[in-house]
């Protein structure tokens, strides 16, 4: 998935940055309220993390000008531990949670994938496919009880992918999917890890499709 975090404090946003790439999720920083609120595509995003104290544009003003520009995504407030009435009214102007600094990194993770889980209409936290069960909040994919190890990337495209199951996901959305921070992911890169992925899923069960000029599609392999 694809995160916006929306915070000034650079040690902290770089923490939080880094936690959330482990993840295998793409990451994009805008530091001040101002380029937040200015954003022309919040809706490519899957979830945005806004801290509320931001300079030139407090967090409230750019979270009510995101939703009032219709902006659907879930929103996680980052706040100190002396903005409880600010809380409150982040909540009623829209927010989905809100995080209370200091914070864990685990923590904020775990808040992360219960929002994206309720934005999907969830309830558990596994995708599965044919025999293959993916478990987003331990990061394990599995097949017949036995573990099928991926880098975290491959488990993000993996994730993408059994989400749209028999459907297409188009290229460009891997590629913002995997992109990170620091380094862009080109749709040759994508190339790359489908064509990783397809010999890991060889013997399991699954195929992945290209739709040549669009992306791909995960689906049940035929019998043979
Ligand atoms: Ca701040």
């Amino acid at each position: 998935m694809r995160i916006l975090l929306v915070e000034d404090d650079p040690a902290l946003s770089l923490g939080v940055a880094r936690a959330l790439e482990r993840e295998g999720w793409g990451v994009d920083v805008l530091n001040d309220g101002e380029q937040a609120a200015a954003h022309g595509l919040i809706d490519q995003f899957d979830l945005a993390i806004l801290d509320l104290g931001l300079p030139k544009r407090d967090g409230m003003e750019v979270l009510r000008g995101w939703r009032g520009r219709g902006a659907k995504l879930p929103v996680l407030l980052l706040t100190a531990r002396d903005e409880l009435g600010d809380r409150v009214q982040g909540l009623n102007a829209g927010a989905d949670d809100y995080l209370v600094k200091p914070f864990d990194l685990p923590e904020l993770v775990a808040r992360l994938r219960a929002l994206k889980r309720r934005a999907e209409g969830r309830i558990t936290e596994t995708l599965s496919l044919g025999e293959l069960t993916l478990d987003l909040a331990h990061r394990e994919l599995m097949h017949r009880g036995e573990r099928v190890r991926l880098s975290p990337r491959e488990l993000a495209l993996t994730e993408l992918l059994m989400q749209r199951a028999g459907r297409l996901v188009p290229k460009e959305s891997i590629v913002a999917t995997l992109s990170s921070w620091e380094s862009d992911f080109s749709e040759n890169s994508v190339e790359v890890y489908v064509h990783r992925l397809r010999k890991r899923f060889a013997d399991l069960g699954v195929a992945i499709k290209t739709v040549r000029g669009f992306g791909y599609v995960m689906e049940l392999a035929e019998a043979s």
